[in-house]
């Protein structure tokens, strides 16, 4: 399992994700950022699983 390759810091905040990334990516769902033109079937799988994983917070 690859975790997440997403850190964000600044003078206050430190945070560093600790979710499991996408197959073949570096990234997880919420992470992930996608190409404009890039649209398939992968990237609506994607969306709709950002989408669930928001709505859990
Ligand atoms: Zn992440």
């Amino acid at each position: 399992m690859t975790t997440c390759k997403y850190e964000y810091n600044d003078e206050y905040v430190k945070y560093k994700c600790d979710k499991e990334a996408l197959d073949g990516y570096d990234y997880c769902i919420l992470h992930l950022e996608l190409p404009d033109e890039f649209e398939s079937e992968e990237f609506n799988k994607i969306n709709e699983q950002k989408e669930m994983e928001i709505k859990k917070r």
